[in-house]
């Protein structure tokens, strides 16, 4: 079965507000193995909205929508859907007199807008809204059926909980969607779809997606099928051709964060991390410490931006600084070698970089005099074991402060 989801609201047409119900309901359909193959924000226009209705209508088998259920002029949704239908409403007493009874409990003087709260399209069924005014309604379609949510997400999701759930579990033809997901480090996202688009677009089953969040890269492989068994039958058979073309940049089989998995393996061996930043300024010590636990593998760092402190607290020699420049292969493997024996910790990891947006001495890793050595966007990355020292260098190419950091 196919979803649409129409989320109403000139709200969310602003900067200010977004439709997060869509995503949670998508959550759920999944769950259900129903596909959302649309969705859409509506402002407040009734007839500008019925269309919309009519057209989801035409294309998917169940259409849900999310808000304008409310008693004021601007909530066209029992309209719109009643136009789109071509059927009629009807004064439910019973909704009303609940309504009424809610203000009383309150005490309250129900407005008179807020009967039409208790207007109900010609044969809807009536879904209870334990906590607001507003009822939802289900209305059976010749296909499917079509949905009408409040839009707090604390009402919708109690309402589709109690009352849309066990209907679609009804109308809902059994099918699984079974996820695996892969993280992926060390590759552009191009390189990673070239290995692997020969791959995935010979499962027609599959739905393949890649989020790229700066270097980091999630990969999400959704299997659909009659049953569970095929759907993780699938998967078992895509995720080693996967593996085989990815290697190592393969870091996790989960959706878990490159920090929570490095953690993970350091608890497990009983080792320990210390960070000596500079072009990142405190923001690697950040990432690895927001990881719950982490107290137990990561002792701290140091924040080395000026010239000054890394001989000072790191005792850098001024004349390696001088030598290379501080951004630099020398210096970034003498940092990370330098906080791993100051701290005692057994891995040490220092970052160095220009990270722009100008190759003004200012803004290069807190380096006066030679940063401009190192263009914008390259930086060092360096990892001391107790066995060596290594240090990468990548360059990132876009001059954007925030991205280089983070990539870094
Ligand atoms: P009410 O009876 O409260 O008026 P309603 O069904 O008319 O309910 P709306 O008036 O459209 O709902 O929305 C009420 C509030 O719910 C909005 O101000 C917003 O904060 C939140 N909301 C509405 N739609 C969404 C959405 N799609 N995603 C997230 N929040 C939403």
């Amino acid at each position: 079965m196919n979803a649409e989801i129409i989320a109403v609201g000139s709200e969310m047409l602003t900067p200010e507000r977004v439709d997060t119900n869509s995503l949670w309901l998508t959550d759920e359909l999944n769950q259900l193995g129903v596909e959302v193959t649309a969705k859409h924000v509506v402002g407040d226009q009734r007839d500008r909205l019925a269309d919309e209705i009519r057209r989801a209508l035409e294309h998917a088998e169940l259409v849900i929508l999310s808000g304008g259920l409310g008693p004021t002029e601007d909530d066209v949704t029992r309209d719109a859907a009643g136009l789109a239908l071509g059927r009629g409403q009807n004064y439910s007493e019973e909704i009303g007199s609940g309504i009424e009874e809610r203000f009383r409990r309150m005490k309250r003087v129900m407005p008179e807008t807020n009967r039409r709260q208790a207007m109900v399209i010609e044969g809807a069924e009536i879904l209870p809204n334990d906590r607001g005014t507003a009822p939802g309604q289900w209305l059976e379609t010749e296909r499917g059926a079509l949905v009408l949510l409040p839009g707090p997400p604390y009402e919708l999701k109690s309402m589709y909980a109690r009352e849309v759930l066990p209907r679609l579990r009804r109308v809902a033809p059994p099918m699984a969607i079974r996820t695996l997901t892969m993280r992926i480090s060390g590759m552009s996202e191009s390189a990673l779809d070239e290995a692997i688009s020969p791959i995935y677009t010979r499962y027609n089953r599959i739905v393949t997606t890649v989020l790229a969040h700066n270097s980091d890269i999630q990969v999400h492989f959704r299997a659909r099928c009659a049953t569970e068994a095929e759907a993780l039958g699938l998967l078992e058979e895509i995720g080693p051709e996967i593996e085989a073309a990815l290697g190592e940049n393969i870091y996790a089989r989960t959706a878990d964060p490159l920090e929570v998995i490095i953690g993970r393996k350091l608890k497990a061996t009983g080792a320990t991390l210390a960070v000596a930043e500079s072009a990142t300024g405190g923001g690697l010590a950040d990432r690895v410490s927001s990881v719950p636990g982490s107290s137990e593998w990561f002792l701290g760092g140091m924040i080395t931006y000026s010239r000054r402190l890394k001989t000072d607290l790191l005792g850098i020699p001024a004349e390696l600084i001088e030598r290379h420049g501080a951004v630099s292969t020398e210096v970034t493997g003498a940092m990370a070698s330098a906080v791993r024996e100051k701290t005692g910790a057994t891995w040490g990891i220092s970052v160095t970089g220009n990270a722009g947006p100008t190759t003004d001495g200012n803004q290069t890793d807190g380096n006066q005099t030679d940063g401009n050595r190192a263009g914008v966007g390259h930086f060092f990355v360096g990892l001391a074991s107790p066995r060596e020292t290594t240090v990468t260098h990548r360059v990132w190419p876009a001059p954007d402060r925030m991205r280089v950091r983070a990539f870094a």
